[in-house]
């Protein structure tokens, strides 16, 4: 599969590779969402008693009335066949990153041997997929095969259309037969609800008494690569790991800073309307495309919503992407690190808090009480994310993310907040406990006795920080390219809802106390800067001098790698906090450490195998015939008098062996399996087996700038990165 020849045969037929004209796109009215069963569509077909009571639970949380759920299935059903669709799937979210679907058809046949279609509200409302063969941890002892799976009323069900026909798709939960929860939705839906009443509660006390159910909103950027599929053919690693576990870095990478927000390649452009269109029918608002700072490197952006529907959308996409790639030609790579030397990929996941009748919760606002609500939650963001930054940290976890986190690339593995130069002014005031009325930086004004006013972008752009103050939201930019944004969602819910706990107990006391209102929160606000401004950095976060500032000075944790990082989750501070917010229990908490660990375990001995088999089955092959042919060449010069440098063979053979030399070693060192605990395996894996890895993968990079080039099987990073 991997011959040289392969390899310029998929050079050659990429040139003569057609592209695919452009469809004329569709007017995005006679687009959108129509592959959703919306509430609109609902409205349409239900009875009004029955649509009201839906729309409750959607809106604000309700209980599901189950006497409804029979006509909502069969309205569902009839519009769904009328789409086309024979067949109906549960789609869940396991505890791995991708999605998992159960079809089941519409078909039910009657006594005398005829068929009918039937969906009853009974299946609607829950299904049965086999739990056991999903990862579930630690929670496998208890849990027999039994998993099951419940209707997400908050996610709007759909038909995806594929090769294969039309299917209608029903967001679900995915729980244990003991009600744990085993997928990344129901913590998601729970960390949510816990956030929006202890929102509620700190905003009953700033004295609003019309306080409706308090959301958490997410957009997601996802940025990916694109690769020919003729190249990733030839590339097992590519197709197995998702990375290059090989290649010397071209010549040319990103160095001219020629790419970020470039033309888009017209091949790729074909692509990405082909992909914006598809999401626009399943009411994904694509907003933004463009080149991102990679060669071959490329960023989609929705408009934000919901976290419970963005999180859905946001696998929708991903799915999306890798199936539509292939329809052109392209396989795209969602790993953090696909090409070593060049910019890997991540999701920003743009988060904030809000409500029907308060707002945006983290919108500065240009009003004085506005900005003491926000102050307030912002202030609770600050302390969440001092007190549980090794959450944050543990939550973008990931083998392959550890190639972006630990590395000398953004963002790093410190979690620190952003807040821009005015804002953190601010809160320096609030910390020195002089709130003064002075014009800062000529925009803002702060009153004596009220609180400051903010312009609506409070502070510059800081691409190192990993959890950035982004004029109303916040950005984390540590997630994962490939990673579910749920995790991470859950886990800035989660930390919120501790924080404004806290935040009401104290300003609660205060008021009881007599305090009024401004001064009471004042005097949270400072206590939080007291207590946790040492997370607030606005400087470079990729600096050295932050690397060793944050740890020595201000006591903040590096966690470089997921097996530092992973163990966070067995903490007891963490335990508590979960459990105290109802948002998952010890037992969720823990089989989520143990996948997780084991994720990590496996890819790394898979990567490592996959290393041993390139170097020795392809890389090794190629060297030799270089080298048998120097050889010959150099001896046969000899007969006729005339001399060679032998340099080069001499270099070439060196290398050979000691690329050899470290292949034996790592195959000693995957067979060694004595490990008291997973936490030393997974560090065994990261600071044995990776390293070992690289070491093999230096001797071959460097093989490949010798060796002749007709000779060399793998697609060359060259090649990968700038044909298309
Ligand atoms: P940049 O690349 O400069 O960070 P983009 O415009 O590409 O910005 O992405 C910003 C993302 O933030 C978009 O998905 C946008 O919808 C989202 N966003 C804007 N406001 C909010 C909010 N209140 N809550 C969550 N996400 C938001
Ligand atoms: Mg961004």
């Amino acid at each position: 599969m991997s011959g040289n020849g392969s390899r310029f045969q998929a050079i050659s037929q990429i040139t003569d590779r057609d592209i695919q004209p452009a469809k004329t796109p569709n007017r995005l009215e006679e687009l959108w969402a129509i592959d959703v069963f919306t509430l609109s569509k609902m409205q349409a077909c239900l009875p009004k008693e029955v649509f009201k009571s839906i729309k409750q639970t959607i809106h604000s949380g309700g209980k599901l009335d189950t006497s409804v759920a029979g006509i909502v299935a069969a309205s569902m059903k009839d519009w769904a066949i009328s789409k086309g669709a024979l067949y109906y799937a549960h789609v869940f979210y396991p505890m791995t990153n991708s999605t998992a679907e159960k079809h089941d058809g519409f078909i039910s046949v009657q006594g005398d041997g005829s068929a009918i279609t039937e969906f009853t509200g009974k299946v609607l409302v829950q299904g049965e997929p086999d739990g056991s063969s999903f990862p579930n941890g630690g929670i496998r002892s208890t849990f027999e095969a039994r998993g099951y799976t419940a209707w997400d009323v908050t996610s709007p069900a759909y038909v995806m259309e594929t090769d294969n026909g039309v299917t209608l798709c029903i967001p679900t939960v995915f729980i244990s037969w003991t009600g744990e929860a085993l997928d990344k939705k129901t913590p998601l839906l729970r960390s949510n609800a816990a956030m929006s009443n202890s929102a509620t509660r700190l905003l009953n006390l700033l004295g609003h008494t019309d306080v409706a159910t308090v959301n958490s909103s997410c957009g997601a950027e996802q940025e990916y690569f694109l690769v020919d599929t003729h190249f990733a053919h030839s590339r097992p690693d590519l197709l197995l790991t998702g990375r290059t576990l090989f290649g010397r870095p071209a010549a040319k990478g990103q160095q001219f800073d020629d790419h970020y927000f470039g033309a888009i390649p017209e091949r790729v452009q074909v692509f990405m309307q082909d992909v914006e269109q598809k999401m626009y029918r399943l009411g994904i608002p694509a907003k933004t495309r463009h080149n991102e700072v990679a060669p071959g490197q490329f960023e989609i952006a929705p408009f934000f919503e919901a976290a419970n529907v963005a999180s859905d959308h946001q696998q929708m996409t991903m799915t999306l992407l890798k199936s539509v790639a292939k329809k052109h030609g392209f396989i795209c790579l969602l790993h953090e690190k696909p090409f070593a030397g060049i910019n890997g990929s991540g999701k920003h996941v743009n988060w904030s808090v809000g409500n029907a009748t308060q707002g945006n919760l983290l919108d500065p606002g240009d009003t004085p009480h506005a900005n003491l609500q926000f102050l307030l939650f912002c202030g609770a963001v600050i302390r969440g994310v001092h007190k549980y930054g090794r959450l944050l940290r543990a939550v973008v976890a990931t083998a392959s993310n550890d190639h972006r986190l630990g590395a000398n690339e953004a963002p790093p593995a410190i979690i620190s907040v952003y807040l821009g130069s005015q804002l953190e002014g601010v809160f320096e005031q609030i910390k020195q406990g002089n709130v003064q009325d002075s014009d800062r930086v000529g925009v803002m004004k702060l009153g004596v006795a009220t609180l400051p006013e903010f312009p609506k972008d409070p502070g510059d752009r800081n691409r190192t920080s990993p959890f950035a103050f982004t004029g109303n939201r916040f950005e984390f930019r540590a997630v994962g390219s490939g990673q579910s944004v749920a995790g991470p969602l859950v886990a800035m819910n989660t930390i919120l809802t501790d924080s404004l706990n806290w935040v009401a107990d104290k300003l609660e006391t205060q008021l009881q106390a007599g305090a009024d209102l401004n001064t009471a929160a004042l005097t949270v606000l400072k206590e939080v800067m007291e207590n946790h401004s040492a997370v607030v950095f606005g400087g470079n976060g990729y600096s050295e001098e932050w690397h060793q500032m944050a740890v020595e000075e201000r006591g903040l944790p590096n966690l470089p790698t997921t097996a530092d990082a992973l163990p966070v989750l067995r903490e007891k501070k963490i335990e508590e906090l979960f459990a105290k917010t109802g948002v998952l229990t010890a037992t969720e908490l823990e089989s989520r450490f143990e996948v997780y660990a084991e994720q990590y375990i496996q890819v790394i001995e898979m990567e490592a195998n996959l290393v041993i088999s390139l170097a020795k089955t392809v890389i090794y092959p190629a060297a030799i015939r270089y080298l048998s042919e120097l050889s010959g060449s150099i001896a046969n010069l000899k007969a006729v008098g005339i001399e060679l440098d032998r340099e080069g063979a001499e270099k070439v053979a060196m290398l050979t062996k000691s690329m050899m030399e470290s292949i034996s070693k790592l195959c000693g060192a995957l067979h060694q399996h004595d490990f008291s605990s997973i936490e030393e395996h997974m560090q065994y894996s990261a600071k044995t087996l990776r390293p070992m890895m690289d070491q093999v993968r230096e001797y071959a990079d460097a093989l490949e700038g010798e060796v002749a080039d007709d000779l060399w099987p793998l697609p060359k990073y060259q090649e990968m990165l700038f044909i298309k």
